[in-house]
C-alpha cells in the first residue's frame, strides 16, 4: 500500500513496501516506544521529521494512534517551531540531539529564554548523541525538560525502542513483533542478550509481508541493560553507543568516535560540543595517536594544558592515544540534523 525509499549509500534508494498490516504493526511499535519516551495522549507534541519519502513520514501514524495532538512543522524551520511552542502550548519536543542542541543555541542568539517555553520532554532520536550524559544534562537544564531517548531503523519499524523516565536505557517495544538479537560485528557470531552485554543489534520482522527480513544487521552497536525496571515494562533496555560502520581499532581497541565525545564533553564549558575524528588512513585499522579536532567554546581560548588533559582521559576511559587539536568555536562543519563524527578529509 505505500512505498518508502531511504537516501541509499550508493545513490540509489533502497525501497522500502509495506501491506496495510506492515503497516498498522509498524504503529503499534512506534505507539509503544514513543509512550514510554512520555509521549502520552493529552500532550502537545512538536515533530521535525521531514514528510518526504522517507520512513520517519509514518510517525505521524503512531502519534495519531497515542492520540497526542500532533503539530509537525517538518525539518528545518526553527522559527515555525519555537511558535508553535509559544502560540500553540506545545510542550513535547521530536528530533535529533543535534538539533536540541542548534536550538538552545538559536534561542540564545534571538534572546529567548529556553527555560520558559514550558517544555516538558524532548524525545530524542537519529543519533546516539541523547544517550551522552553531558548533551543529555544540557538539553535538560536548558529546557528544564526531561530527555528520553526513542530510536527505530527504517526497514524493521519507525520506531523499535522507547526509554522510559527511569532513563537507564531504552525498552525494546518489538515484542511479538519483531526478535532481536545481539552479534559480535567482526565475525557475525550470536552473542548472549544478557545484561552487560554489548554488540551489534540484529533484527527479524516475524509478521511482515511485503519485505521479510531475516537478521538484518542494523549497524547499531548497543550495550544492553537487562536489570528489573520502576516502571514494569520487561523488555530489556538498550543505550546505542555507536555506528559499526563508524568504529574504529587502533591497535587493538575498538573505539567509537561517540565514545569519544562522551570523554570530550566532560570538559566543557571549556570546549564546545562539536568535535571529529580525522583518521590518517581509510578503513577500520588506525595507528594510534588518533588525530581529533576539538571546537573550544564560543569566544574561548584554549587554557595552557587543556588538550593534554583531554588525552589523558580519554586514554584512561578508552585505553587509545590520541592527539587532540583545540580549533576555534565555529571551524568544523554542523549540520541541524546530524553532525559527522569522522571525517576523512586528510585523506588524501
Ligand atoms: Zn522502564
Amino acid at each position: 500500500m505505500r512505498v518508502y525509499s531511504t537516501s541509499g549509500t550508493t545513490g540509489v534508494p533502497c525501497y522500502i513496501a509495506v501491506t496495510p498490516r506492515d503497516l498498522d504493526i509498524w504503529t503499534e511499535i512506534s505507539a509503544r516506544s514513543y509512550v514510554a519516551a512520555g509521549i502520552r495522549r493529552g500532550r502537545r507534541v512538536v515533530s521535525t521529521y521531514s514528510l518526504g519519502p522517507f520512513v520517519a513520514g509514518a510517525a505521524g501514524d503512531s502519534l495519531t494512534k497515542i492520540g497526542v495532538t500532533h503539530i509537525p512543522v517538518g525539518t528545518g524551520n526553527t522559527e515555525r517551531l519555537v511558535g508553535a511552542v509559544r502560540r500553540l502550548g506545545a510542550d513535547v519536543l521530536m528530533g535529533t540531539p543535534s538539533y536540541a542542541v542548534h536550538l538552545i543555541d538559536w534561542c540564545r542568539a534571538r534572546g529567548i529564554a529556553t527555560e520558559t517555553l514550558g517544555i516538558k520532554q524532548f524525545a530524542v532520536a537519529g543519533e546516539p548523541g541523547g544517550g551522552d550524559p553531558v548533551i543529555r544534562a544540557r538539553i535538560e537544564s536548558a529546557f528544564r525538560c526531561q530527555v528520553n531517548e526513542v530510536m527505530g531503523i527504517g526497514d524493521i519499524s519507525i520506531s523499535l525502542w522507547g526509554e522510559c523516565e527511569e532513563q537507564g536505557g531504552m525498552h525494546f517495544g518489538g515484542r511479538d513483533f519483531v526478535h532481536v538479537e545481539l552479534i559480535d560485528p567482526a565475525s557475525g557470531a550470536a552473542l548472549p542478550l544478557e545484561d552487560g552485554a554489548t554488540g551489534e543489534a540484529v533484527y527479524t520482522a516475524l509478521e511482515r509481508e511485503a519485505m521479510p527480513l531475516l537478521r538484518f544487521r542494523s549497524r547499531d552497536h548497543v550495550v544492553v541493560n537487562a536489570r528489573p525496571c520502576s516502571c514494569g515494562r520487561t523488555a530489556p533496555r538498550v543505550r546505542c553507543i555507536g555506528r559499526t560502520d563508524d568504529m574504529l581499532i587502533v591497535r587493538g581497541v575498538n573505539v567509537f568516535p561517540s565514545a569519544i565525545r562522551t570523554v570530550v564533553n566532560r570538559f566543557a564549558p571549556a570546549v564546545g560540543e562539536v568535535m571529529q575524528v580525522r583518521p590518517s588512513r581509510r578503513g577500520v585499522q588506525q595507528e594510534p595517536p588518533l588525530r581529533v579536532l576539538v571546537e573550544l567554546a564560543p569566544g574561548g581560548a584554549a587554557e595552557p594544558g587543556l588538550a593534554e588533559r583531554i588525552e589523558t582521559a580519554i586514554r584512561s576511559a578508552l585505553v587509545v592515544r590520541t592527539r587532540i587539536e583545540l580549533v576555534p568555536h565555529g571551524t568544523l562543519p554542523r549540520s541541524e540534523y546530524k553532525s559527522a563524527l569522522v571525517s576523512y578529509a586528510d585523506v588524501s
